[in-house]
């Protein structure tokens, strides 16, 4: 899919703005071997404006997307907003740009395609390690249990191995 948008007037200076305020639906986004689903429409305000060589497109963009709890694997809402900007240029004017981090391309058309900008700062406002809580006690490493649903009787060796570990450090010193 892509979002195009007619730069033609702003080029061509018979426009000062382009004023973007719409919905779209996305297909999921492939991110860290996962699949993301969205569970709201991308809403998009921005716009895009005349700067020299180019376009400058500034705005915002905000959705819900669906994660997966990196601690108990449980699927939990996201709500992502964040602020957009891109540079887009002629192919033969990107060496112009050659010191901001991201320029894209203006198409031959006069088109300019925001649906790959929107999807880079998607992913960019995603957590490295996404939580269901920031307390989430996650699943027990014994029998599974999703911890913040249950307790388990497990008994859970992992800190207990650690602390046999250091006992016998300390007893062979
Ligand atoms: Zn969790
Ligand atoms: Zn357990």
């Amino acid at each position: 899919m892509s979002i195009n948008i007619n730069v033609s007037d702003l080029l061509s200076f018979e426009k000062e703005k382009i004023i973007l305020k719409d919905e779209y639906e996305l297909e999921p986004l492939s991110y860290a071997g996962e699949e993301i689903s969205f569970l709201s429409p991308l809403k998009v305000d921005i716009f895009l404006e005349r700067i020299r060589s180019g376009i400058l497109l500034s705005g915002k963009i905000s959705t819900n997307v669906e994660l997966s709890c990196s601690r108990c694997l449980k699927k939990f809402p996201f709500r992502v907003e964040t602020k957009i900007r891109e540079i887009f240029t002629f192919k033969e004017k990107m060496e112009l740009f050659k010191d901001e981090e991201t320029v894209k391309e203006i198409l031959p058309e006069k088109i300019v395609d925001i649906e790959p900008s929107i999807k880079e700062m998607l992913i960019l406002s995603l957590p490295t390690k996404p939580l269901c809580d920031p307390e989430c006690k996650g699943l027990c490493p014994v029998c599974g249990e999703n911890l913040n649903e249950h307790q388990c009787d497990c008994e859970t060796e992992f800190i207990d191995e650690r602390l046999k570990i250091l006992k016998k450090l300390k007893d062979s010193m």
